[in-house]
């Protein structure tokens, strides 16, 4: 539901007049990141019943909860501020400016003996320097002269909250995993070492602390909280500006020492103070919006939200690491326990590997990474090659606990397979694919084979016991999306294999390691010619799966009232035998293929399946959007656009408030824009073509794309002449 206190700018978010019933809804939407670490939008000031909602993640930091399941740390509160007198606040208002990164929050404050303060506070989570943060704190008292104590520093008194897959089971359950290691404070800053259990992993802070008032500054704290304690009097008309610079390593960071590191980059920020820390980071921001914003003339808000989609999707990767992908609610949530999903290499991908490649290919990286996992996979369940799990953190295994989901949703491992050729083809970076999407191919080609049925009778190979995109469908057999990628990445391994033989060092390299043989390649090959695609000739129509024509119908306008999943209502076992969608299925095929299906078939498949469709995940809205603009049906396209474009921004799933940001919608809004709206294809010339189709609101359309290497604009103009690839 809109907010009425938030207002969508060209360049920012502002939200006035704070109401405190939805602070978990603005702490959601003005989350801060660099890829490296994510923070919540919280007031530093802000009191909170448990450190969950303060929550600050670091990329790839995680810790087992129980014997192999893992969830993402919540670390200690670095943006923490504690006053020392009673005091409440009282109003507030807040701006995110999408250009800079930048946080302000102006609040009025009450002390108990009545006097007022205004409290401005800044937050930076540097773009520049991964390592780097800063907060300022300005204190002008209202009132008369103000007697202030204050402390700020970090706080290390933090729990983890881990969430069931189980979308309905509420967390209740918190969980210790960091302990102090090093906890020190002096009258200028301090250093917090927390180690988490049981892997020994340690996570080094060390912060300073500067103020423009002479005041009396001292070390406090105790256990896992450091901070300095400020205290004295702000004459009236006068302000106190306490600013703190934080430095961040954990040992995923290879540096000889940490502390010392640590220690010495927040010496170094306190030199630049916080203006030149936003500076630096300022800077960065700039040259990535130099390749990656949209500029869209004739709709202000929705110029804001899409840039606003943009910006989450920068905040939450870490660019240069190619040890980590992104969680499903990136770095901004414990959700789903901080997990990586398909949600990265169907969703969101595809905006990086057009306006940021290097970005793309260190995401795949990871997946690379964790093949021995992958490998380990398969062999537990009998079978050969690679089997990417649902759920992924660092250990690679599979995270998901749910085993409909977990044994069922096999897609991913093609998915993943998409992707690496959906890279190779827009990049063209066959070293990339020599190197290591030939592995990753061949791996997953042969968990195919492995995992297939083959029905003599018939000479087809089935895929039996799966679930797909669409997860109301049950546990079903020959999903056809599934199916269909499968048979591509069947295809994908045996070309990989063709083009390598080309190359006879690297052929040899890689068969001295994965011993590929003839006779595998023949079974690639008949799997792909003979494995099960459900089509029905005279409809001209793919069938979702084998059981989805036999399902129960449902009155969907009778059980789905607003936007309430209608898991909510509905016991999932009851749903799962309803002929109902949760998501995109076969729309999302014909979105991933836009060149190979017939305009009919397209056609077909949305009257069909799109009625049925619930929009019950956030992965829906975006990619319907993206095939309607595809097919010209402008109206339906466009309502479904705003649907994604703004789910956060609007909580239209109802959950951002306590599930934070929704990666994959986000990038799903960016291909309904450039690949749905805009059209954007790789000609036969390797350039980008567009066949665009822009609503009648928007007069124009302005961004950049690289492709095979060169970098293009592109501009698109209602006034179609006005049109340029350059
Ligand atoms: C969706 C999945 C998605 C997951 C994480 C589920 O509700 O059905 O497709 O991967 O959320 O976003």
């Amino acid at each position: 539901m809109k907010s009425d206190q938030l207002k969508i700018l060209p360049w920012s978010l502002e939200i006035t007049g704070m109401d405190q019933r939805q602070y978990p809804f603005y702490e959601s939407i003005l989350s801060q990141g660099n890829g490296y670490l994510g923070v919540r939008g919280f007031d530093p000031a802000g009191i909170k019943e448990n450190s969950f909602e303060r929550s600050t993640f670091l990329a790839g930091f995680f810790e087992y909860i129980k014997p192999e399941i893992t969830d993402m740390v919540n670390l200690p509160d670095l943006f923490s501020v504690r006053f020392g007198m009673p005091c409440q606040e009282i109003s507030a208002a807040a701006t995110l400016d999408l250009k800079t990164g930048l946080l302000t929050r102006k609040a009025v404050w009450e002390m108990e003996s009545g006097e007022l303060f205004r409290l401005s506070s800044r937050r930076c989570v540097s773009m520049h320097n991964k390592h780097a943060s800063a907060l300022e704190v300005e204190i002008r008292p209202l009132n008369g002269d103000l007697h202030i104590s204050l402390e700020t520093g970090l706080d290390g008194d933090v729990t983890n909250l881990p969430i069931s897959d189980e979308q309905l089971t509420e967390n209740t359950q918190y969980k210790r995993l960091l302990a102090p290691v090093i906890c020190e404070a002096h009258d200028a800053g301090g250093a917090l070492v927390m180690e988490s259990m049981p892997s020994e992993r340690r996570v080094y802070q060390a912060y300073r602390v500067m103020t423009n008032l002479p005041m009396t500054t001292t070390g406090a704290g105790a256990d896992a909280y450091t901070a300095v304690r400020v205290e004295g009097i702000i004459p009236e008309g006068d302000a106190l500006v306490v600013t703190k610079t934080i430095a961040t390593y954990s040992d995923r960071d290879h540096v000889p020492d940490h502390l010392a590191e640590a220690t010495k980059l927040a010496q170094l920020l306190a030199g630049l103070g916080f203006a030149g820390v936003l500076k630096e980071s300022t800077q960065a921001w700039c040259e990535l919006w130099e390749s990656c914003d949209i500029e869209l003339d004739g709709d202000p808000e929705l110029q804001g939200a899409v840039r606003y989609n943009i910006f989450q999707l920068l905040q939450n990767n870490a660019a240069a690491d190619p040890y980590v992908s992104i969680g499903a609610r990136g770095l901004m949530h414990g959700r789903y326990k901080g997990n990586y999903f398909w949600d990265t290499e169907i969703f969101m991908l595809p905006f990086f590997l057009y306006t940021r490649p290097e970005a793309a290919k260190n995401l795949l990286l990871y997946r690379y990474h964790m093949l021995p996992s992958a490998r380990a996979g398969a062999k537990s369940l009998g079978l050969k090659g690679a089997r990417y799990p649902w759920m992924s953190s660092n250990t690679g295994h599979e995270q998901c606990e749910t085993w409909d989901t977990g044994y069922c949703e096999v897609h991913i491992t093609a998915d993943v397979a998409h992707a690496v050729q959906e890279y190779v083809r827009i990049t063209d970076d066959q070293d990339f694919l020599v190197h290591y999407g030939a592995e990753m191919l061949i791996e997953t080609a042969r968990y195919w084979v492995s995992r297939l049925t083959y029905h003599e009778a018939t000479d087809c190979y089935n895929l039996l016991f799966v679930k797909g995109p669409d997860e109301y469908c049950g546990v079903t057999t020959n999903n056809t999306y599934t199916n269909y990628l499968v048979r591509q990445n069947l295809l994908g391994a045996i070309r990989a294999v063709n083009l390598l033989r080309q190359r006879p060092e690297d052929w040899d390299a890689l068969q001295a390691k994965l011993h590929v043989t003839a006779q595998e390649l023949a079974e690639f090959e008949d799997a792909a010619e003979k494995i099960v695609i459900l089509y029905d000739q005279e409809r001209d129509l793919l069938l979702q799966d084998e059981v989805f024509e036999r399902m129960e119908p449902l009155d969907i306008s009778a059980h789905k009232l607003g936007a309430t999943a209608l898991y909510r209502t509905i016991p999932y076992d009851r749903l799962q035998r309803y002929k109902v969608l949760k998501q995109a299925d076969l729309v999302l095929l014909m979105t991933l293929y836009p060149d190979r299906f017939s305009t009919k078939l397209k056609q077909n498949i949305w009257s069909y399946y799109e009625p049925l469709t619930l929009h019950d995940s956030s992965l829906s809205c975006g990619t319907h959007a993206q095939l309607a603009f595809d097919l010209g049906y402008e109206d339906v396209a466009w309502d479904y656009f705003q649907k994604s474009v703004f789910l956060d921004l609007h909580n239209i799933m109802e959950n951002t408030h306590h599930e934070g940001i929704h990666m994959a919608a986000l990038g799903a809004s960016w291909q309904a824009l450039v690949l749905g709206m805009a059209g954007l294809r790789q000609g036969k010339d390797g350039r980008p073509q567009v066949d665009p189709k822009l609503p009648r609101s928007i007069r124009g359309l302005r961004f950049s794309v690289v492709m095979g290497g060169c970098k293009y604009k592109i501009t698109i103009d209602q006034d179609r002449t006005k049109n340029s690839i350059g």
